[in-house]
């Protein structure tokens, strides 16, 4: 990839996930000149951390970046697919990323932005953070000690660590639903979810979500009012493993625990959450917002846009910020 003496991109991403591929799609076809730094050793970005049985909800043609839709699978497909499908896209669209490449922080002079990775380092005109939430787990602090082993669905191997164990799932949302399911296979599971849960009718999954993400995005781009949440329609989406084990009567909610001390268990799994992984320009940001022009944020969910952290949801948000980047070096993206 053609670069000044000096390491001077007009844009550099950080992160190579599906938001930072996206985002180079764009760019590259508008001639940006462009580099990604990314901190894994190989493509797939978060995809390459989630659980062994992590299916995708919904089926291979809802699941596409742009330009090349992802190639057919039957059913919902696995993780691997994904990262496969990550790794062709980036060879097909000859996209530079280097690897492995951990920005420790971006700073802004004014005119440029310095991205510093260790003893190296590149300026700037423009820095696209797609980041992503792997690894930014969050857990809730509760009062009391809980001296079993603690795990996130960050890191949850799989079921076989907790056969014929006694096992505490945290959290009301799809990944404490699928991992508390899929664990009363093999453990005694207590599965504690702060309301009663809130399935989602049996007939919508990922593609029911994807069109209402793609409108909301539209329509808040337009200017237009925001239709609506996802989560009007609840908060789960029941997959085939899920609704087994919700109407076999396996999977049962209780209510969370006030204290870990209540908490009678071998492991602990928090299924509670992500946040931006944005330590690297967290400085730059103010109430949430860029505070320089050319810093861009794409691919964190309704932060940067509904939908923008599943694969086919974050296309418009990456074509935006594509837009603004190609304008600011007087080039345009079609
Ligand atoms: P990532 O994939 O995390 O990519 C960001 C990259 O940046 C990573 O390689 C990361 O290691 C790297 N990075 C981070 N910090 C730095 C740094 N300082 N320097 C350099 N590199 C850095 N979406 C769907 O569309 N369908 C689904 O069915 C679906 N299921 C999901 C199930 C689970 C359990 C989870 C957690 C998510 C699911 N998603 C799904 C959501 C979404 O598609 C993924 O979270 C996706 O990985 C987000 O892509 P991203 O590019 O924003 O981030």
């Amino acid at each position: 990839m053609a670069q000044d003496a000096d390491h001077t991109y007009e844009a550099i991403i950080i992160g190579g996930g599906q938001a930072g591929l996206a985002t180079a799609y764009y760019l590259l076809r508008a001639g940006v000149n462009t580099l990604v730094l990314d901190d894994q050793d190989t493509p797939g970005g978060g995809w390459l951390h989630v659980w062994p049985s992590l299916k995708l909800f919904s089926t291979a043609e809802f699941s596409n970046l742009p330009g090349w839709p992802m190639p057919a699978y039957g059913g919902f497909p696995p993780a691997a697919h994904v990262v496969d499908y990550l790794t062709a896209y980036e060879q097909r669209y000859r996209i530079p990323v280097e690897r492995p490449v951990t920005v420790d922080r971006v700073d802004h002079d004014g005119e440029r932005f310095h991205v510093q990775a260790g003893h190296r380092s590149w300026t700037a005109r423009n820095v696209i953070a797609a980041t992503g939430t792997w690894s930014a787990p969050f857990a809730p602090t509760y009062p009391g000690t809980f001296n079993g082993t603690h795990w996130h669905s960050a890191n949850y191997p799989g079921i076989e660590t907790f056969r014929g164990q006694r096992v505490a799932v945290v959290g009301g949302a799809n990944s404490g639903a699928q991992i508390a399911a899929e664990l009363t296979t093999v453990a005694e599971v207590t599965w504690y979810t702060r309301e009663q849960p809130r399935w989602m009718p049996d007939d919508v999954d990922g593609r029911v979500l994807f069109r209402r993400n793609r409108e909301r995005a539209l329509a808040i781009q337009r200017g237009e009012p925001d239709p609506g949440a996802d989560s009007d329609l609840g908060d789960i989406v029941v997959l085939p493993e899920v609704r087994e084990a919700r109407d076999s009567g396996r999977l049962q909610a209780t209510p969370t625990f006030s204290s870990l001390d209540e908490v009678e268990a071998d492991h602990l799994i928090w299924c509670t959450g992500f946040r931006p992984a944005i330590r690297p320009i967290r400085r730059l940001l103010k109430n949430g917002r860029p505070q320089h022009p050319g810093l861009h944020v794409v691919g964190y969910g309704d932060w940067t846009g509904p939908g923008s952290a599943t694969i086919t949801g974050v296309g418009p948000s990456a074509k935006q910020a594509a837009r603004e980047v190609a304008a600011s070096v007087g080039k345009t993206v079609k």
